[in-house]
């Protein structure tokens, strides 16, 4: 076992993948063959991923505040603190906060073989105002 102290560093999810201020924290990516990895991810008022799908599914634990979370074909649902979400294997979807509140989430995913835990689509054209 070790023991990894926290990052001092948060990352800004990068505008092509996000819109608003999302920042993203890596608790955990352990060497193979485990392929978990691990964010938490803090979300401004409004700021929410664009439509993307994992290739192994994700988990996601809201932490606090009220958030958002859409997949492909269905409504737009609310979820809040204590919430854990499971999106299918490929199912596209996006998540982020509500139009005015904070909001943070662990996600959790597993790697596929070739490193890839996330594939990238449009970004979401139906937040609600
Ligand atoms: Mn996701």
């Amino acid at each position: 076992m070790h023991i990894t102290r926290r990052r001092p560093e948060s990352l800004r999810g990068p505008a092509e993948s996000f819109t608003g201020s999302v920042w993203l924290n890596e608790v955990a990516a352990p060497a193979a063959p485990a392929r978990l990895r691990m964010f938490n991810v803090h979300f401004a008022p409004g700021a929410h991923t664009a439509w993307h799908r994992h290739p192994h599914g994700q988990v996601l634990h809201v932490l606090e505040g009220e958030g958002l979370v859409q997949r492909r074909g269905g409504a737009v649902e609310e979820i809040r603190a204590g919430d854990t979400v499971w999106i299918e294997p490929g199912e596209w979807h996006w998540h982020g906060a509500a139009p005015r509140t904070f909001m943070s989430h662990l996600a959790v995913v597993e790697a596929a073989v070739d490193g890839t835990t996330t594939e990238w689509h449009e970004h979401v054209s139906e937040y609600p105002a």
